[in-house]
């Protein structure tokens, strides 16, 4: 029908870039290339993303994970402060490891939590091992911490550690536990109790002013995986359910259920079209295609053929799509089914 190309981005269902979708697909490629990359086997959402913790805690446990935290050992990798990049409390390395779980001062640090039963810290020999275990660190009652304090312990070490070095400012090892403690307490407590329910909004129905010269059309499709091929069915009424016309036609080398629905629904629209009809209502039993035409949010294995149906809407004065369950759609589904055994042939009135 004309309508333009488009450049389409595969990954994603709409077609459209996502940050989230080239995250992945670089993931992947990633993935592919150097599949003993330690990194691939360690479970991202479960021991970052799904962690009950606040956001940007959590992109904070990212940051650590993927080393881009900048820790002194970091820091030297890159070639930066050869000179400072020691810890400041204890002279050694400063990694992630030592940091949250091995310096004497850290220790001293997890000494002061409310924990129920103790925990060594010394006894995970990598961040990645402790955010692994399950269910993380667990606070007494008193507290009123439910959740796992690991996050927010790492937060206030690094956020204490960057006081030292940059404010001057130093903070005892009791003073970092209770703000851990305070903080996942003051997070947990501003959670709503239940996640929210959104119910979902029905798709407005445009209702026409003015009905008279109004021709339903119910359209449907039948499609066989075996042999690709697509009977295409349509039939048109006035309002009051007197039929005014149908047609039908068949499709070869047809990709999906829902490229025959819509394939259906622009040869109805052509139809409609050499007959003059003005006014539409046009009808479909597929949900997928409604939804995409009625948004203009089209699904990439139908973008094509959703724009020549957008171009072609333009002919009308008056054109509506709406949904219909299967059932009330029996006459559109016959005449297509008995399309897949014969030409094209567009029935005169
Ligand atoms: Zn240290």
């Amino acid at each position: 029908m004309g309508a333009a190309d488009k450049l389409i981005w595969t990954p994603t269902k709409s077609g459209d870039y996502s940050t989230k979708s080239g995250y992945y697909s670089a993931v992947e490629m990633d993935r592919s290339l150097n599949p003993i990359n330690p990194a691939h086997a360690f479970n991202w959402i479960k021991n970052v993303w799904a962690t009950k913790t606040a956001p940007k805690i959590q992109v904070f446990l990212w940051k650590v994970m993927q080393g881009a935290l900048p820790l002194g050992a970091t820091l030297q990798r890159r070639g930066l402060l050869a000179s400072s990049v020691v810890c400041t409390r204890c002279g050694e390395e400063e990694t992630a490891a030592h940091l949250f779980l091995h310096c004497q001062f850290t220790r001293r640090v997890w000494e002061t939590l409310p924990l129920s039963e103790p925990i060594d810290p010394s006894r995970f020999d990598s961040f990645s091992m402790e955010i692994s275990s399950t269910p993380g660190i667990s606070c007494l009652p008193p507290s009123g911490v439910t959740i796992d304090l690991f996050p927010w312990l790492c937060w206030c070490l690094w956020t204490a550690r960057n006081s030292r070095i940059f404010e001057n400012v130093n903070l005892s090892a009791i003073e970092i536990g209770s703000k851990a403690v305070r903080l996942a307490r003051e997070w947990q407590i501003a959670q709503p109790l239940k996640p929210e329910h959104r119910a979902l909004q029905p798709i407005s129905r445009r209702s026409a002013t003015n009905n008279v010269d109004m021709v339903i059309c119910h359209s449907d499709a039948s499609w066989s995986s075996h042999t690709k091929a697509a009977g295409c069915g349509w039939w048109f009424s006035d309002t009051a359910g007197t039929k005014l016309g149908q047609g039908s036609s068949t499709e070869q080398h047809v990709s999906s259920p829902l490229m025959a629905e819509a394939i259906a629904v622009r040869e109805a629209l052509l139809h409609a079209k050499t007959l003059q009809f003005a006014k539409i209502c046009l009808k479909s039993d597929n949900q997928v295609l409604i939804n995409a035409l009625s948004s203009k949010i089209h699904p990439v294995e139908i973008y094509g053929l959703n724009l020549d149906i957008e171009a072609l809407s333009a002919t009308f004065s008056f054109l509506h799509f709406s949904f219909i369950p299967r059932r009330l759609n029996s006459v559109a589904d016959l005449i297509a089914k008995f399309a897949t055994c014969n030409t094209y042939s567009v029935l005169p009135l």
